[in-house]
């Protein structure tokens, strides 16, 4: 986002609007300007629709700094997912696909929030330390999308000082590999310049238990189970 100095009166109005503080006095004290490098695209200042003399402007984005706006702005639907907003539905939405197997976790780690956002590089380093230890990256996901090497967990170069409101990867893990990849996020997390919320799923089992309880616990989570009761409004997959 741009704002045009030649029509900004520097009121300020836009300034609250900012997802992640990246609108600020210029230098002179004469008007405001986005730091390019901080903005993520979301397009916020301009939907406040706050600007009395339409100083605020969307540049023409190419990439790698469209992936800003893919991420960060709902209203924009991802090429390689056809969905808006981090470009997947949540895992309890997703579960109607048949996604989450008997045998298998579901996990989704999302990365950065209003505030806090996320740089691609800090997605890549925990890709690449889950990569080895043979989760499964979900292919209808925009991070996945990313990737030129998923078998490392690697993405496009051109994206990782690319920044985003907000990044989910979405994996399969099997429940022999869940300890181990569970204490992996754990000590790769606080390496990150970035907060991490992560979600669970899985089938539960024939007794009533929910298979991927214990294993949480017992490597440290506190658990806050959820359920959700699909009504046959979605189309299950094979
Ligand atoms: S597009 Fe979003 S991040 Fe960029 S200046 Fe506007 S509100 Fe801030
Ligand atoms: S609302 Fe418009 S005029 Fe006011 S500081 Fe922001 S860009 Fe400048």
């Amino acid at each position: 986002m741009k704002i045009d100095p030649e029509k900004c009166s520097n009121c300020g109005a836009c300034q609250p609007y900012c997802t992640v503080g990246a609108i600020v006095e210029s230098k002179k004290g004469e008007i405001r300007e986005v730091i390019e490098d901080e903005c993520v695209e979301c397009g916020v200042c301009s939907r406040a629709d706050v600007c009395p003399t339409d100083a605020i402007y969307q540049q023409e984005l190419a990439f790698p700094r469209i992936v800003r706006q893919e991420f960060s702005n709902p209203l924009i639907r991802h090429p390689s997912t056809g969905i808006g907003g981090r470009g997947t539905e949540e895992m309890k939405t997703n579960d109607v696909t048949n996604r989450f197997q008997a045998g298998f976790a579901g996990i989704g780690l999302e990365f950065g929030r209003p505030g806090v956002a996320t740089r691609f590089s800090d997605v890549q380093t925990m890709a690449m330390a889950l990569a080895p230890l043979g989760v499964q990256f979900e292919s209808q996901n925009p991070v996945t999308a990313l990737m030129i090497d998923k078998s490392k967990g690697l993405l496009k170069p051109e994206v990782l000082n690319e920044k985003a409101l907000s990044a989910i990867i979405e994996c399969l893990v099997a429940l022999e590999k869940l300890e181990e990849v569970l204490k992996t996020i754990k000590k790769v997390a606080p390496m990150l310049k970035t907060v991490i919320t992560m979600e669970m799923i899985s089938r539960i089992a024939e007794d009533g238990s929910i298979p991927t309880l214990p294993i949480a616990k017992s490597v440290g989570f506190t658990i806050r189970p959820n359920t959700k009761t699909n009504v046959g409004l979605g189309r299950p997959g094979k």
